[in-house]
């Protein structure tokens, strides 16, 4: 497999933003941190892959946060499910 972005060769992220790419899909990135993940995602295959694995849940998760509170529970374990997805451990 041919990666054509920064990859650590294992298929992940090569500089942590998987996590990122959950916050993303919640919409829920600091400004700055949005803007850089945007740069970031189109030159990112592992990005762009967590980015479509999530954005369903992510859609629902904000449909939902638009009629009732915030899901943040539900938010932490997304994030929870991409720190153990990407095999990384907190450091
Ligand atoms: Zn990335």
């Amino acid at each position: 497999m041919t990666a054509d972005g920064p990859v650590a060769g294992n298929g992940h992220c090569a500089d942590g933003s998987e996590l990122d790419a959950a916050a993303w899909v919640l919409d829920a990135l600091e400004p700055d941190d949005a803007v850089r993940f945007a740069r970031h995602l189109p030159a990112c295959r592992p990005c762009q892959h967590t980015v479509a694995e999530l954005e369903p849940a992510g859609l629902l998760l904000l449909s939902a946060s638009a009629a009732t509170q915030p899901p943040l529970r539900l938010a932490v374990a997304a994030i929870a499910g991409v720190r153990k997805a990407a095999g990384r451990h907190a450091d």
